[in-house]
């Protein structure tokens, strides 16, 4: 194993502890892969059935674009987790991670018509730079990927509509940092809602000039290196055993 490799399973691993650690796991129907470094064919994700907080370095399978796990051989995965996740994978060369999952914010907010409105600071850098999915029942089949793509487009955040969240980022660090974001941004406007007020909102060119400062602060993947490196130092303060 190369030590790139090495590192992007640790990474992967850490995501699924910290994700648990922030409640958006779904007992085991939460799923997120990486790329194998320097191997296109391949994305690492756990065995079907596994828990967040079971996740470290070590157990992460080597999947094949049919969804088959290859290293080791013959371990049961996740079908409907490959679909998803190869439909990222083979649409953008640059997603390097892939997150999906379920939380009660983002499906929420996946089913308002009018979607994630740009109510906060962490909600405009998606300002216009968000994808839409309409729900097409549980997925099992391939022929949605084309879809999944089109709606995905050049965005890193893709709302399953009536079922959750894809997140693709251009490594573990930046998808991290992106479910938080979105996350967070997704609980206020779902408070602010609530709470039944006019809901006031920046004009436009706010929304947009706040949107490209966050593209442009961001020629690199964020958050690896200051955000990724803290949360991995939680964890390690926390004895949470991922990289084993
Ligand atoms: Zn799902």
């Amino acid at each position: 194993m190369t030590p790139a490799e090495q590192q992007v399973r640790e990474h992967l691993a850490a995501l699924y502890r910290l994700l648990d650690r922030m409640g958006l796991g779904h007992r085991i129907y939460s799923h997120h892969s990486a790329r194998v470094p320097g191997d296109p064919e391949h994305m690492l994700l756990p065995a079907f059935g596994v828990l967040l907080e079971e996740v470290s370095a070590s157990t992460l399978m080597k999947i094949n674009r049919a969804g088959e796990s290859v290293d080791p051989p013959g371990v049961d995965s996740n079908q409907a987790a490959s679909i998803l996740h190869w439909a990222a994978y083979n649409a953008r060369d640059d997603v390097m991670c892939v997150a999906h999952y379920h939380s009660a914010a983002t499906v929420a907010v996946g089913a308002l018509e009018a979607g994630l409105l740009p109510m906060s600071q962490g909600a405009m850098q998606f300002y216009n730079r968000i994808g839409y999915h309409d729900y097409e029942g549980p997925t099992f089949n391939p022929d949605e990927q084309p879809r999944l793509a089109a709606d995905l487009s050049t965005h890193r955040v893709l709302l399953l509509r009536n079922h959750g969240a894809l997140v693709c980022g251009r490594s573990v660090a930046e998808t991290y940092v992106l479910i938080d974001d979105l996350e967070k941004a997704c609980k206020s406007q779902l408070l602010a809602m609530s709470s039944g007020a006019e809901i006031r909102l920046p004009p436009h060119e706010v929304c947009e000039l706040t949107a490209q400062y966050f593209a442009a602060t961001m020629p690199q993947p964020r958050g690896e290196s200051r955000d990724f490196p803290a949360a991995l130092r939680q964890l390690e303060r926390l004895g949470v055993e991922y990289k084993h």
